[in-house]
């Protein structure tokens, strides 16, 4: 059957094989850019199963797609492909105040569902930096981080339940709706941060948590990375454990003022965004320790009291991505992370590549966790230097290795580090990981070529 049978499947408006749609839907924030056959939007989990069903029957291949805000080719179509989109799938179905858990779509985007939460008294922890563009579907699939990770945790320790189906078209469900539950192997840990590979997620149970009672955010400002970074692995070892800190680099705060015009002093080195919650009394004196710290590395420390001064700190520390765009064409953005106390050997070790290979790189991100995002600046038309830039995020994920880390925190391996997982995995590993893929999609339907670097494309 050709495409034109989908009609037979889905209501009209709920797919297109137009051009101008099809451009539209074949790209990721990785800048790759494949185009698929046709896009589908399926309505409810019904949809899904026929769409997959059409797919299964008919050689299709189906890539599931949330806000393609993913930074790793994850969505990025493959050959002869129909690229699902749950965008409308994006409502919240129950909100379980007393039990503390959500139930949602996986269209639903990550910042509506704060907003509903707050306005509730509760919140959902994870804050990817991408919060109010991409989808609850893609932060599960990706186990997506955020700035708010290094005290509460990622997007799998909130991940009760999950509805999804498989790409035979059968529909299952896995997880429970209780704090505890231990029958049988863990699914549902096992398909976050599958990267869409496993099956396509339909309906998501999240753990919902009340909002603290109080906020404290700090702003530090060091005349070297090093002392920053030093900063961070000192604040951690005292035992305290902040809501974010943030680490924003000499080259990310240029990029940010020249967006943003934030007015962040040209001659600082870097930044730390330090913020602790909980109990009003107990934070004051958590933050007056960290003031102290900072202090001691050369850090001038300005605490800011309002709502609108938090937000439009945060507001500077979400642009950096966007901003960074604006310096080079094309920039490589890895994810990688280390212990805490080696961010500042990790920091180091990248202005040496930076010196090294003569391109400028990036640092920032959430320095608390050791999750820093290194951006290699380039331009993918110029073969020396794109080739130069291969050749540091090789480099990079030896040092990351080497310091006990790893190549990826949140972005996941999608296509782009497909290349690179043989670096951290050894053969068993991805033999497994293999093995659990065949079980799942025997005829490699659904989102192929991803994650494992062998498969054909
Ligand atoms: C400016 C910017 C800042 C960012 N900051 C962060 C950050 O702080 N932390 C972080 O973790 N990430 C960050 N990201 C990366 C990205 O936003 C996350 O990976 C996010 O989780 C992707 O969500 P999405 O809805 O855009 O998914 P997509 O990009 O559409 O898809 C990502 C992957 O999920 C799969 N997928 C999507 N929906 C489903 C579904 N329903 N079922 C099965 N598979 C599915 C896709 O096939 C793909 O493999 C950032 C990105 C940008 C552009």
């Amino acid at each position: 059957m050709g495409l034109k049978s989908l009609s037979k499947v889905l209501l009209e408006e709920r797919y297109s094989t137009d051009k101008e749609v099809l451009l539209c839907y074949g790209y990721d924030a990785s800048g790759l850019d494949i185009t698929p056959v046709a896009v589908v939007w399926p309505h409810d989990t019904t949809d899904i199963v026929k769409i997959t069903r059409f797919a299964y029957e008919n050689k299709y291949k189906i890539i599931p797609r949330g806000a393609g805000t993913g930074m790793t080719g994850g969505s990025v179509p493959a050959e002869n492909s129909i690229l699902m989109s749950l965008e409308k799938m994006n409502h919240i179905l129950e909100l379980d105040v007393e039990n503390h858990n959500v139930l949602v779509e996986p269209g639903v985007i990550n910042g509506s569902l704060q907003l509903e939460l707050e306005a509730k008294g509760y919140f959902y922890p994870p804050d990817p930096a991408s919060l109010n563009i991409c989808s609850i579907g893609g932060n599960v699939a990706e186990n997506a981080g955020g700035p708010r990770a290094v005290k509460y945790g990622v997007t799998r320790d909130y991940v009760m339940q999950l509805e999804a189906v498989l790409p035979d078209g059968r529909v299952i469900n896995t997880g429970v709706k209780t704090a505890k539950g231990v029958v049988g192997y863990d699914l549902t840990r096992l398909l976050v941060g599958s990267e869409g590979t496993l099956a396509t997620i339909s309906k998501i149970r999240l753990k919902i948590l009340p909002q603290p009672e109080s906020i404290v955010t700090m702003l530090s400002a060091f005349t070297s990375i090093e002392s920053a970074a030093m900063t961070v692995s000192k604040i951690i070892a005292t035992g305290i454990i902040p809501r974010t800190i943030e680490l924003m680099d000499r080259l990310t705060l240029y990029a940010v003022n020249r967006l943003k015009q934030v007015g962040f002093p040209e001659d600082i080195d870097s930044l730390l965004l330090i913020e602790v919650d909980g109990n009003r009394r107990a934070i004051a004196k958590e933050a007056d320790v960290i003031s102290n710290i900072c202090n001691e590395f050369g850090g001038k420390i300005k605490v800011a009291l309002e709502n609108q001064s938090r937000e439009f700190l945060w507001d500077a520390r979400r642009s950096v991505s966007p901003a960074l765009y604006k310096l080079s064409p094309t920039k490589l953005n890895e994810d990688v992370v280390v212990p805490i106390n080696k961010v500042p050997a990790l920091l180091m070790g990248v202005e040496k590549l930076s010196e090294k290979h003569d391109l400028p790189i990036a640092c920032f991100g959430h320095a608390g966790d050791g999750n820093i995002h290194v951006n290699i600046m380039t331009d993918k038309n110029n073969r020396e230097s794109f080739e130069k830039a291969e050749k540091v995020v090789r480099e990079l994920f030896e040092l990351t290795l080497s310091l006990g880390g790893t190549i990826s925190g949140e972005h996941g391996v999608g296509l782009t580090k497909a290349k690179y997982i043989d670096m951290e995995l050894d053969m068993i590993n991805i033999d497994l990981m293999k093995g659990i893929k065949k079980l799942f999609d025997p005829q490699n339907i659904l989102n192929p070529g991803k994650i494992f670097p062998n498969d054909k494309r």
